[in-house]
């Protein structure tokens, strides 16, 4: 047999897809990968239908995206990030998050180069690291509470790295980071002339006191900064795979020639029917907001009730959950009997570390209410059948 790239065997097939699978086998409520159950606001969904009937945008759009989405992206971010977002100059709308990171790292890294990536961390980073033909170093950020020792950082920093991934708010852990800590972080980045790539897919699912710093907007960073977005999380449309780069003129002018050679261009019916989306009143983020709270609220509640530890997200819709005492061999073990013997899934935290941490299980509860009551009563069950 011929060999296939020596690349492709420094990662995995991604564990979150996987466990999506396992669940589907066991028939269990899906608490693995994250995308919501309920519907995308009616607003959007009728604009969608609008776009299909019309025979105006079935074909490719702009590759770094239809003007009008560009447009109703750049006045909504420019208004969220307090500075001039230039729909022509500083923005390019990809498939996805998942593309604009891979995007983003494909932009900046040189062959050999390395990324810092903090740990625990979002399975792409890695892969999409060695992808862009560059080698993560990883930060750990400390269970149970997340904070990454500045030592550690200044360490990885001091092996001149090409750029660093920030997920803010962090998928799996929650966290999410002060304006202390990103300041501290672009003042490295400024010393090693380092790229600051951010991944924002969450900035809106924020839990009061904690609040979004769009690190772009810091002073002195935006020169250096490519913040990735994505509209899945915000409107709930995971499926219909549009995102985007936002960075300075000179990077996007790059950046457009990976994407244009990646996948031409995002969905252009779908960018068109999106406009409405970014174009929603603050009243719509405030209502996402609560109603993630009150999922948050409920979700946690049982995991209080079963008398599990866990570290509580300051953002997104994750939370990593501790099974030590349950003692079973090791996470991904964990994971295979749960979703068959109490039909929930989870993904095995081992596959977001790059240390060995085989005793957190990542659940997420972007889903209805009585979804969340649903696992919620099946997870009740967990100590009588461990
Ligand atoms: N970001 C989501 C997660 O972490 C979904 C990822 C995906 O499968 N594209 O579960």
């Amino acid at each position: 047999m011929l060999a296939t790239a020596q690349r492709l065997h420094g990662f995995t097939e991604s564990v979150i897809r996987e466990m999506t699978r396992v669940a589907h086998q066991h028939g269990a409520i899906n608490l693995s990968q994250g995308f919501p159950d309920f519907d995308p606001p009616g607003a959007l969904l009728a604009a969608g239908a609008r776009e299909m009937a019309k025979g105006d945008h079935h074909q490719y759009a702009i590759t770094w995206g239809a003007p009008a989405f560009r447009r109703a992206l750049a006045e909504k971010q420019s208004r969220l990030m307090g500075m001039e977002i230039d729909p022509d100059a500083h923005v390019v709308a990809t498939c996805g998050g998942t593309e604009a990171m891979l995007v983003a790292l494909m932009t900046v890294c040189n062959p050999g180069d390395s990324v810092v990536i903090f740990s625990p961390f979002y399975e792409n980073y890695g892969a999409d690291t060695i992808l862009a033909g560059a080698r993560p170093i990883y930060v750990p950020l400390h269970p149970p509470d997340f904070p990454f020792d500045r030592d550690e950082l200044r360490r990885a920093f001091a092996q001149k790295p090409r750029a660093i991934v920030i997920c803010n708010p962090s998928n799996p852990c929650g966290k999410v980071f002060t304006e202390e800590e990103l300041t501290f972080i672009g003042e490295l980045a400024r010393e090693a002339d380092a790229f600051i790539i951010t991944d924002e897919v969450y900035e809106h699912i924020v839990y009061a006191p904690h609040r979004h710093v769009y690190t772009a907007s810091l002073p002195g960073l935006w020169e250096r900064t490519l913040t990735v977005g994505s509209l899945s999380k915000t409107y709930a449309i995971t499926g219909w795979r549009l995102g985007y780069v936002i960075a300075p003129a000179s990077i996007i002018a790059q950046a457009r020639k990976v994407h244009d050679f990646l996948t031409v261009g995002a969905p252009h019916p779908l960018q068109e029917a999106a406009v409405t989306a970014l174009r929603f009143p603050s009243e719509y983020y405030e209502k996402l907001t609560a109603a993630y709270a009150l999922r948050r609220d409920v979700f946690l509640d049982y995991l209080r009730r079963v008398g599990l530890k866990f570290s509580e997200p300051q953002g997104t819709y994750y939370v990593l959950v501790d099974i030590a005492e349950f003692g079973h061999a090791d996470d991904t073990a964990f994971c295979h009997w749960m979703a068959k013997e109490i039909g929930v899934a989870a993904v095995p935290g081992s596959s977001f570390f790059a240390e060995p941490v085989r005793y957190l299980i990542r659940f997420h509860y972007a889903k209805k209410e009585e979804t969340l009551h649903a696992a919620g009563e099946r997870l009740l069950r967990l100590r009588q059948k461990a």
